[in-house]
């Protein structure tokens, strides 16, 4: 059914059987002080999912180019020797590996970062104009002779690449980076050789791709990451893009990936909130700009790579089956699942675990600095700690010696468990109260933009069921039960529930915790929500957002002024994923939220919570914090502000989203029973919810002997 996915195509001398290409994505290992074991075994376990060409994250072409103080810098002596052996294991599992070469320009955070002889470095730019991001300093304005000096260390990073054994490179002139900064007239104020008009500001971008093609020679690809939109007020226009694109061709490009946004940008665009293939329009704006018209064997003059906010290649293939588009980048999918190629070839979809674009393992801590992983797969970017058997479970075995572990609890952290456990030949039972798996992904799966985390759970309970786990739905283990059926341990997975309030009213029929709420349904009228964090965010976004993701996505078109997307996601996998709920969304104008004290949406992470309280303003959704509640009435909820106001917040339902408590029916009846137990995410700790920090739990526990 992919046919045009798995349609060969070339780059030079490279020789690709699908196009599907893994883009890049900073996984933190790059630094990490092993010689490179768990760059190759993350790499290699994807290519023996399927994936063919795979690009680095972002390795820094000298130390002022560096992100953070966790890029490897290509030429220093260690991060070599781990790209080499990485590049190596590609090679050796039958895939092709692809530099990233990068310069932060002033998005760089130096702090830590030294050259080759120990000093410290400070970031560069075009011009001296600074991000306005925590920790970042203002950019030493590039003389001449320090833009001659950037672009030969791109060209001998390049030479570098190659002699370490990279296939191919890519030139990152994409989200706000170095090259993306000259472009600019937002981050360019020169006028000189390198800005004053578009030809000059575009003329480093140049510059950069002709050292780098003399460096790596005629066969190596070398492939540009080039900005579709800046989505900045004043930036680049559509026309510079298409022109920059052309001179990028003529200038040797083998290939042109397009990107999307800054990091200062305001709109969206990697958030789960952003409707699937919202930037298309932009990769095809870009095909427009380099096609060949007449010529049906090569629509454009150099293979055009569209990227962002595609999970599925059943997308891709509608995709590609536009025509002009060559190839699609994916990245955090191959987080979530290194075998999406192979699943996807084998028409094994449902298979697939997807990406929900939480960002909550991936972005989230990238961008604060900490190593990598993916919510729905703990094992991502941790190969190399959770090795799988040469040859994972498929069907459940049935010796009578294995094993058997008990798993309570059917929410992520349970599923992750049992999963794991069951993989590797292990007899798992899997405990659910209630009548369906799931836990807190069943009840996020029905907030707008969050419908995906309903795939999670379908891939959970369809692997479970293929590896021959027992699952046994509506029935609370209790301790007795499992100490009689002599498992040889027990993973308490039970989760939290919600925390109720101690104040007068909180029992009157109109309040609701969040969980009934979300389960029930919330009646007509006005609404008041006790409690501003990130669930409190999710039930306003329940009651204010549209239920049907095809209706959102037009809205976020039209709020963002977007391009119509040049080729329709509506027929592909889309409908079939999403669950389009018919709710009309009630008038923001009828909705409070309350905080007592702090941020709205704190514990929320740093890529989605600016755009989902966005979305909550922009429906005008009331906001009050600084504040005591007095006590619940039938009218609503009285509240005493900070300044001594006090106020009736006028509400037909109060909703609780007060927090969490730990749930553990087990513990400590299986202790006093002599029952080896392991608690895992919020049955152990409710005070943070923190599912990435439950799924990895889950997996740790499910790896003790
Ligand atoms: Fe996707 Fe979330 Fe995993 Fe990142 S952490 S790869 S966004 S599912």
């Amino acid at each position: 059914a992919l046919e045009r996915t798995f349609t060969p195509w070339r780059l030079r001398a490279l020789e690709l059987p699908h196009r599907v290409v893994a883009g890049s994505m900073h996984t933190g290992l790059e630094t990490l002080d092993d010689g490179g074991v768990a760059l190759a075994a993350y790499y290699a376990e994807r290519v023996r999912g399927g994936a063919s060409l795979l690009i680095t994250g972002g390795l820094a072409v000298n130390p002022e180019g560096c992100g953070a103080h966790d890029f490897s810098v290509l030429g220093d002596p260690a991060g070599d020797a781990r790209f080499a052996h990485a590049a190596a294991a590609v090679h050796e599992a039958g895939g092709f590996l692809a530099a990233q070469l990068f310069h932060a320009g002033r998005y760089a955070l130096l702090e830590g970062v030294t050259d080759a002889e120990g000093r410290p470095v400070h970031p560069v730019a075009p011009s001296p104009l600074p991000w306005r991001a925590a920790g970042a300093s203002v950019p030493v304005e590039l003389d001449e002779e320090g833009i001659a000096r950037t672009i030969a260390d791109f060209g001998r990073a390049a030479a570098r690449a190659v002699e370490l054994g990279f296939d191919a490179v890519e030139i990152m002139a994409s989200e706000g980076y170095l090259i993306n900064q000259f472009c600019s007239p937002v981050t360019n104020r020169r006028d000189d050789g390198w800005g004053g008009d578009a030809v000059r500001r575009q003329r480093f971008a140049v510059e950069v791709l002709r050292e780098v093609r003399q460096a790596v020679g005629f066969d190596v690809p070398v492939i540009v990451r080039l900005s579709g939109a800046d989505l900045v007020p004043g930036s680049t226009t559509p026309e510079e893009t298409a022109a920059l694109a052309r001179a990028l061709v003529r200038a040797g490009a083998d290939a042109l990936n397009v990107g999307i946004g800054w990091h200062e940008s305001r709109v969206p665009t990697v958030q789960a909130a952003v409707p699937h293939g919202a930037w298309l329009g932009y990769a095809e704006a870009v095909a427009e700009a380099v096609s060949l018209p007449g010529d049906p064997s090569a629509p454009t003059a150099v293979p055009v790579i569209a990227s962002n906010r595609l999970t599925d290649l059943r997308d891709v293939e509608a995709v590609l089956a536009g025509g002009r588009i060559s190839a699609v980048a994916l990245a955090r999918p191959f987080l979530a699942d290194a075998a999406i190629v192979g699943l996807s070839r084998e028409g094994r979809f449902h298979e697939v675990n997807s990406c929900i674009g939480c960002n909550q393992a991936c972005l989230d801590r990238s961008f604060t600095m900490q190593p990598v992983s993916c919510l729905v797969n703990p094992r991502a970017a941790n190969e190399w700690r959770y090795p799988l058997p040469a040859s994972v479970v498929r069907e459940g075995g049935s010796g009578s010696g294995r094993r058997r572990v008990a798993v309570v609890g059917g929410g992520p952290a349970g599923l992750v468990a049992a999963a794991d456990l069951a993989e590797r030949g292990v007899a798992v039972t899997l405990f659910e109260a209630a009548p369906e798996l799931g836990g807190q992904f069943r009840l996020a799966a029905r907030i707008p933009t969050k419908e995906d985390y309903a795939l999670t759970v379908d891939h959970y309970r369809d692997r479970l069921a293929r590896l021959g786990a027992e699952v046994r739905l509506g029935h609370a283990a209790d301790a007795d039960e499992l100490a009689a059926a002599g498992y040889d341990s027990v993973v308490v997975a039970t989760g939290v529930r919600p925390r109720t309030l101690d104040i007068e009213g909180a029992t009157l029929p109109h309040v609701l915790s969040y969980e009934r709420a979300i389960d029930e349904g919330v009646p007509e009228g006005r609404v008041a929500i006790i409690g501003g964090g990130g669930i409190g965010v999710d039930v306003t976004k329940l009651l204010v957002l549209p239920g049907d993701p095809a209706v959102r996505a037009r809205a976020f078109a039209r709020h963002h002024g977007l391009p119509e997307a040049g080729v329709s996601l509506e027929g592909a996998g889309l409908p079939q994923r999403a669950r389009v709920r018919a709710s009309v969304p009630r008038p923001g104008e009828q909705v409070t939220l309350l905080r007592r004290t702090g941020k709205f949406g704190a514990g929320m992470g740093i890529t989605s919570r600016w755009v989902a309280l966005g979305e909550l303003r922009d429906a005008g959704v009331r906001f009050a914090s600084d504040l005591a509640y007095e006590r619940i009435t039938p009218s609503g909820v009285e509240v005493l502000h900070a300044d001594g106001r006090r106020e009736l917040i006028a509400a037909d339902t109060v909703i609780v989203c007060a927090g969490q408590v730990s749930h553990d029916p087990l513990s400590a009846r299986l202790a006093e029973l002599g029952v080896s137990h392991e608690r895992v995410g919020g049955a152990l700790d409710a005070t943070r919810v923190d599912a990435v920090r439950a799924t990895r739990q889950a997996l740790d526990a499910a790896r003790r002997p």
